[in-house]
């Protein structure tokens, strides 16, 4: 039976979209998507004043049977926030910088605040919010917890999880609740998800099963569904746990955020150089990367040729390959902070000789100042301008954020292009190396039956690499329905099944986000190449222009 949203109206302040008007159908078609491959037609949008409208739409949400998908800037590449349900939206109201403390490094914010606009805001105070996604400028905190985010600068700055003190977040019941740090035996007598969480994570079993299945420990980049193994941690080395551990990169199946104490940290040194060094195969850019790492660098990240390549057809981009020497076929970019110039330049002369020494690399051009800058936003337009490939077989979301230990990099390389070569695809690959993730783009057309069969066979190959290599499926863009069907090939069945507990004890109605994490629906279910029906009579088609939806009535 069709749920009656006008019994909602009545006592919530926020505005809802959910009939069959043009506005509204126009409102839910902008929210059927995020900036994934997936679309589906949600039930309505909301987009509440305050936290007393989250609490009445999660009351609706549970009488009615329905699913409420936490949403900010919707810039997920996985489709976390693409459901059918009911889309909450807290973008526009919920955005405020509630309190400050410099002298203990901490900010207390809502979820929709820009990270960007965050840190120009506490510029002035000499600090800032360290974890970064490419996205930064648009991208809001609540989303930033929601995927566990990170950038380029994680090996310095860490990552979203790293930085959450505490959270304020309504529960599937109703009930407000803060996570914080709390002693194991006070946890006991709090709200019975302590005590549920900890009867989990305290077993002797499911510790061994946590410590054997989950990617191992070198392996920086670890996002793939619920932390246990960050609680397990916590628990051994500090009798203590912290429930914000899980609620990070959650997908927001757990619970509704609606205020998060963040730490922050001191602006960087105000020196920044860079060393490119060029080389003339991916597995030589990959054996530099493990010297670059032993160097302390606060960044490194390769660009492999095609980017290079489709950068002489961008003007901006264009000049920004001033500094190549040749035609490389790969380059890493690896930075180095300092307060002296004397010193960072040093730095740059040092690792240029480790490079030399163990015969890596053709050229090493060292960047400083705007240099850098320019350097940096041609890697960081490496996703657009793999945009503008011509074609139909085009660079995909799929594969590109499953991580392995910077030492096992070469040989999962090596071991995924001969997976990729056998099934004939063209592919890209750049980003973080230095934190044992490259983003590879396979390109396939997923406007045929045979290439979306492609798009799903190299994922489940993958799959099967990343377990041999004891990665993680995700690093910094979490699974989404995208990789979630592949969360118990990778992590097995018996941790598969301790994730479906931690949904029970949060939210034993799957009342939030639905099919994330846990029951993720085959992940070749609702593309949006494959027939959407909006129904929207006005709406003629739609076209993506970057990250944003375009109606064309
Ligand atoms: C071009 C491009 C580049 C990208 N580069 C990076 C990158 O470098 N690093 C990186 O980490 N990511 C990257 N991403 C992915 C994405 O931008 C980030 O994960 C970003 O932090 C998501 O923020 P958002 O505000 O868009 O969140 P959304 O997409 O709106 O939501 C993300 C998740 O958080 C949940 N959520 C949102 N608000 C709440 C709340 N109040 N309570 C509970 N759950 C909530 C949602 O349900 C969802 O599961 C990139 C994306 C694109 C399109």
């Amino acid at each position: 039976m069709a749920v009656d949203f006008n019994t909602l109206t009545k006592d919530y302040s926020g505005e809802l979209y959910f009939n069959d008007t043009i506005e509204h159908q126009a409102v839910r078609i902008a929210y059927s998507t995020d900036a994934s491959v997936y679309q589906e037609m949600p039930v309505a949008v909301a987009i509440p004043k305050d936290t007393a409208d989250i609490r009445r739409l999660i009351e609706f949400a549970g009488q009615h049977g329905l699913t409420l998908v936490p949403r900010t800037a919707g810039t997920s590449l996985a489709g976390q926030v693409v459901s059918h349900g009911v889309i909450v939206d807290v973008s526009k109201y919920l955005n405020a910088i509630l309190e400050v403390n410099p002298e203990e490094k901490w900010v207390r914010v809502q979820p929709g605040v820009v990270r960007d606009d965050l840190n120009a805001w506490l510029k002035p105070l000499g600090l800032m919010f360290g974890p970064e996604t490419s996205t930064a400028s648009r991208a809001m905190i609540g989303g930033m917890i929601g995927n566990n985010s990170c950038g380029l600068h994680s090996r310095i700055w860490g990552n979203t999880r790293d930085h959450l003190l505490e959270v304020t977040a309504i529960l599937a019941n109703g009930t407000e609740m803060v996570f914080g740090p709390i002693d194991v035996r006070a946890a006991r007598q709090e709200h019975p998800i302590y005590p549920a969480i900890l009867d989990l994570i305290e077993h002797g079993a499911n510790q061994s099963l946590i410590t054997g299945n989950f990617p191992k420990r070198s392996v920086p980049r670890r996002n793939s569904g619920y932390a246990l193994d960050h609680l397990v941690d916590q628990l051994s080395h500090s009798g203590r746990i912290n429930l914000c551990s899980l609620i990070a990169g959650s997908e927001g199946t757990l619970c509704f955020v609606t205020e998060a104490k963040l730490k922050l940290i001191d602006l960087p040194p105000k020196e920044v150089g860079m060393v490119a060094v060029h080389c003339s195969s991916l597995q030589e850019a990959l054996q530099a990367n493990l010297v670059a790492v032993r160097s302390g660098c606060a960044a490194s990240e390769l660009v492999d040729h095609v980017i290079l390549e489709q950068a002489m057809n961008n003007p901006e981009q264009a000049q920004n390959r001033s500094f190549l020497v040749g035609e490389p076929n790969a380059i890493l970019m690896v930075e180095f902070f300092d307060e002296s110039s004397d010193a960072l330049r040093q730095k740059c002369v040092d690792l240029v000789a480790a490079f030399t020494q163990a015969g890596i690399g053709y050229a090493y051009p060292v960047l400083t100042g705007i240099e850098t800058k320019n350097a940096w936003d041609l890697r960081k337009a490496g996703l657009g301008l793999l945009r503008n490939i011509k074609g139909n077989a085009q660079p995909v979301n799929l594969i590109e954020d499953c991580s392995v230990a910077i030492e096992d990099l070469p040989a999962y390389i090596g071991e995924l292009e001969s997976l990729l070569a056998r099934h004939g695809t063209q592919y890209s690959m750049y980003a973080h190396a230095g934190d044992g993730e490259l983003h590879v783009e396979p390109m396939i057309d997923l406007q045929s039956a045979t290439g979306r069969q492609l798009f799903k066979t190299i994922l489940a190959e993958t799959a099967d690499l990343i377990k041999k290599y004891k990665g993680s499926l995700s690093g910094e863009h979490g699974d989404g329905r995208l990789r979630g069907q592949f969360i118990p090939v990778v992590m097995g069945p018996e941790i598969y099944h301790l994730f479906t507990q931690v949904k029970s004890i949060f939210d034993h109605r799957g009342l939030f986000n639905k099919g994330k994490i846990t029951d993720t629906p085959d992940m070749l279910t609702n593309l949006r190449y494959s027939g959407f029906k909006a129904n929207a009579h006005q709406c003629s088609d739609m076209r993506f222009f970057g990250d944003s939806l375009i109606m064309i009535l």
